[in-house]
């Protein structure tokens, strides 16, 4: 398969050429295992999570500008929905692939369970560079999609959001097709929408929120104060931009942000608020910038917290080693892979899992859709503190399985999922 790439761009470093990178796919399975072993579960229920419930392909014809038409593919795999409805993004990006949707999709059942939220996990994604469409061009691909999963996706069954490649707007175009052909106004179909059209108020700042109360939690948890850290984040979109102004209004020194085209290191810190995000004007971080360094470089700065927030695949065996942080937290989806993740737990490097840090995203999701379903919109304030209380008690619950467990802070926040997973598919058996 190719290289993981994303939004941004960035690639998985240099590799031996007859060398796979690791599918998010096997990472997730690989780390479903190791946490299994953890726990003491039936083993069929393990074997069970391993394969996704469904996986949906459908080709996606679009007629271009000029008149010409295009197919491309669009996938929808849907792991688990012992606890709920399915729940996750679409991605439209040139990577997707259906082993890439269904890896996605796991951690998702996993991110939805630390939180402790009624949902099932999802992903999926169209195989399209969305830079080539114009905007036409895109409203015309999502509601054709919409239309392809229209009988697999729905408020109580499977319901998207945002992800890669995607934003409020094309889940505006995705309710409205959707809605179109049910002949009613369904909001709740998805999630991540304007707020004029049932979005909820702080979602697209959600995952950035939540990276930043969890890498706070985890600072106060390794004895450093905030005033005293520094901080490097990789990308600068909605969960790498969001995070790095939250924490420098905390007090911390970002001393390290990026896009595509690079890095802007600077010792003194950086005035986040000054840099425009990626959705607000694309590549700004490196577009002003006079010095740059590689984004390789970036993520073995000698710095305090390290938030990989851009892609997929970033932290490999090849630099697990030379990563000088005392502290990764997971922003992106599967930045570490399995291999780097047992180098940085041997050289006592703790890493906050994507499951956690980022889940602000579908806990604001979820917000959302009971917004929708109960036609009442809340402030944005209510957003925030509801948003505080949810991400504290899932830290509080994986913090305890570290402590009393010994394990890294991704076995614990695994076991506190798959217990709960766990205990709801015994208590519903098999059926027939
Ligand atoms: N795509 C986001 C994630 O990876 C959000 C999913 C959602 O809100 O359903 O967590």
């Amino acid at each position: 398969m190719s290289s993981e790439t994303a939004e941004t761009g960035t690639t998985t470093p240099e590799r031996d050429e007859d060398e796979e990178p690791e599918s998010a796919l096997q990472t997730a399975r690989r780390q479903l295992s190791r946490a299994a072993a953890h726990l003491d579960i039936d083993s069929n229920v393990v074997e069970r999570l391993k394969h996704p419930a469904g996986v949906h392909r459908v080709a996606v014809p679009l007629e271009r500008d000029d008149g010409s038409l295009d197919v491309f593919t669009g996938y929808r795999a849907q792991h688990d929905s012992v606890r709920g409805p399915f729940k996750g993004g679409l991605r439209f990006h040139p990577g997707v692939t259906e082993d890439e949707c269904i890896g996605l999709g796991m951690w998702m059942t996993w991110k939805c369970a630390v939180m402790d939220l009624p949902f099932g996990g999802a992903k999926g994604g169209v195989v399209v560079d969305p830079k080539s469409l114009s905007e036409g061009e895109k409203e015309r691909l999502t509601r054709r999609f919409a239309q392809e999963l229209r009988d697999v996706i729905g408020p109580k069954r499977d319901i998207p959001a945002p992800d890669m490649g995607t934003d409020a707007q094309t889940m505006s175009w995705f309710m409205d097709a959707y809605s179109m052909q049910e002949g009613e106004t369904i909001p709740g179909v998805v999630t991540g929408k304007p707020p004029v059209v049932g979005g909820s108020y702080g979602r697209e700042e959600a995952p950035g929120r939540s990276v930043a109360i969890v890498t706070r939690e985890a600072i106060d948890y390794y004895d450093m104060e905030i005033d005293d850290v520094t901080v490097a984040v990789q990308g600068f979109g909605s969960v790498g931009a969001n995070a790095a102004r939250l924490l420098d209004d905390w007090g911390a020194d970002i001393v390290a942000i990026s896009d595509v085209n690079g890095a802007v290191y600077d010792p003194d810190g950086i005035d986040t608020r000054d840099v425009p995000t990626h959705e607000e004007e694309p590549e700004a971080v490196t577009k002003y910038a006079d010095d740059l360094i590689p984004n390789e470089e970036l993520l073995e700065l000698d710095v305090d917290v390290l938030i990989p927030a851009a892609v997929g695949n970033v932290i490999t065996e090849d630099n697990a080693g030379d990563v000088q942080a005392d502290l990764v937290v997971e922003g992106a989806n599967g930045p570490t892979t399995f291999a780097a993740d047992s180098i940085l737990e041997e050289r006592g490097v703790p890493v906050i899992p994507d499951i956690l840090a980022n889940a602000g995203g579908v806990t604001v999701s979820y917000f959302e859709w009971l917004q929708d379903i109960n036609r009442r919109s809340w402030s944005l304030e209510r957003v925030n503190e509801e948003l505080e209380s949810e991400m504290l008690d899932a830290w509080a619950a994986v913090r305890a399985e570290v402590e009393e467990r010994d394990v890294t802070w991704r076995d614990a926040a695994y076991v506190v999922a798959l217990s709960r997973i766990a205990e709801s598919h015994e208590k519903r058996g098999l059926w027939p």
